[in-house]
């Protein structure tokens, strides 16, 4: 394997120059550099980082959900809705597994056509860099990038091992989350010296937090989980679980629409999703008017959540007692209770970032530079970001595909 791991400039010098030059060996870079190796490229890939695809190592708790089967243009972000859709086309999920298959991977699908690899994170990695070793790619690892220019037309980049030249750079350095493995702003800062805009940058899939009277009240549900609705002020929606912490509120609903919020804005849950409360606790009024309220909600919900709700509505009463009046606050409680988060817990505990290199300036079908011929961008530097379930992933893959089998 030509993987060279030193801080020494003086270890592994390069060629003088090559036919393309990947910066960033996560997930998109080391693709792209397997598909653009095996059409007989001499491929150097940069990272400044110790090791490869540590995303990868610590996604989906360590099993990588890889990809999607649902993917669709649908399930991203972007300013542009359709840009995705070619690459994601041209490269499906099912490709992916054909790749992962061939090294004997096996996966399992565990809700809403999310795969996840039996044989956990390392083994996707391992694939990785075994199908970029047989591709004839070199890695070099710890690599600081100092500066790249474009005199003529090569580019030429200096970095902690030496000057490359390359007749065509594929910048694949990610988003901002997660910066204690690696996480930089790197590929805006040279997007943006190639004359390219970047959309404005947010932490995506990351928790809520709050402050004050419902902080205190979160925390004292730290741990409680509970299946929602969850409404956007955009009115994008989302049923999935929601997980009460210490500082807020996170689990995959609020993950999801925590990509779809704006500072300021307030979100709306639904605790009681598909039911109408209204008129279940008016049949419930009927038939089981000795019942109280706190029963009621502990056949609904985890019984330190029944107590908050009922703490907070003030409803402690028998079914009987309960005026219409009662039955709209609770029904208003549980299904429309709108509050607005502090903020989120940021690029710390992101796991994606919203944003990034403006996709109007982009190729859809080589991820090329509209302004600068030769140079790429793929995976999540671009504004395009996949909701939670493996769809980031399927995003790398597909636009390092784009871009390998084009440059
Ligand atoms: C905790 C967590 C869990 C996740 N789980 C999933 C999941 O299960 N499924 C899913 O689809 N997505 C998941 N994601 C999102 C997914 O990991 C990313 O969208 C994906 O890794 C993006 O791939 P990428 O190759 O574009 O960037 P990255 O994987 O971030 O790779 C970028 C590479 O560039 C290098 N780099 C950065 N700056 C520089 C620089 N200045 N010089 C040189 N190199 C640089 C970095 O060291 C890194 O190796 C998760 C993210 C996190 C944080």
């Amino acid at each position: 394997m030509s993987v060279i791991r030193s801080n020494s400039g003086k270890l592994g010098p390069f060629e003088a120059s090559t036919d393309l030059v990947i910066i960033g060996a996560g997930a998109a870079g080391l693709f792209a550099g397997i598909e653009a190796g095996r059409r007989g490229k001499r491929v150097v890939l940069l990272d400044h980082s110790g090791k490869p695809a540590e995303k990868i190592r610590i996604s989906g708790g360590g099993r990588c959900n890889f990809t999607n089967l649902e993917t669709h243009a649908s399930r991203f972000l972007s300013s542009n809705r359709h840009f995705a859709k070619s690459a994601l086309a041209r490269f499906t999920p099912w490709d992916f597994i054909e790749r992962m298959s061939a090294h004997g991977l096996t996966w399992h699908e565990k809700t809403l056509g999310q795969l996840f690899c039996d044989q956990k994170s390392p083994a996707i990695i391992k694939f990785l860099l075994d199908d970029f070793e047989a591709a004839g790619g070199q890695l070099f690892l710890d690599t600081q990038i100092n500066e790249i220019t474009k005199p003529d037309d090569q580019f030429r980049i200096a970095t902690s091992r030496g000057e490359i030249q390359t007749q065509a750079l594929i910048i694949a350095t990610g988003g901002l989350s997660i910066p204690k493995i690696g996480a930089t702003g790197f590929g805006y800062d040279i997007a943006r010296q190639f004359g390219h805009s970047i959309v404005e940058t947010r932490p995506g899939l990351v928790p809520f937090t709050f402050s004050g009277a419902l902080l205190e009240r979160f925390a004292g549900l730290s741990g409680v989980a509970t299946p929602v609705d969850i409404r956007t002020a955009d009115k994008t929606e989302f049923h999935e679980a929601m997980l009460f912490t210490h500082r807020g509120l996170s689990g995959p609903a609020v993950l999801q629409a925590s990509s779809y919020w704006q500072p300021g804005e307030s979100i709306s849950i639904n605790y009681a999703p598909g039911k109408n409360v209204r008129d279940t606790l008016s049949d419930a009024r009927q038939a089981s008017p000795r019942q109280g309220m706190k029963d009621w909600l502990t056949g609904l919900f985890p019984a330190r959540l029944a107590d908050d709700i009922l703490n907070e509505t003030g409803l402690s009463k028998r079914m009987s007692e309960l005026s219409n009046k009662d039955i709209e606050i609770m029904a208003s409680r549980l299904a429309r209770h709108e509050i607005t988060p502090t903020a989120t817990e940021g690029y710390r505990t992101a796991e994606v970032t919203v944003g990034g290199v403006n996709t109007d300036e982009l190729s859809s079908k080589t991820m090329e530079s509209k302004l600068c011929p030769g140079l790429y961008f793929i995976g999540e530097v671009v504004d395009v970001t996949g909701w939670l379930g493996g769809y980031n992933f399927q995003w790398a893959w597909a636009s390092a595909h784009a871009a390998g089998t084009n440059c």
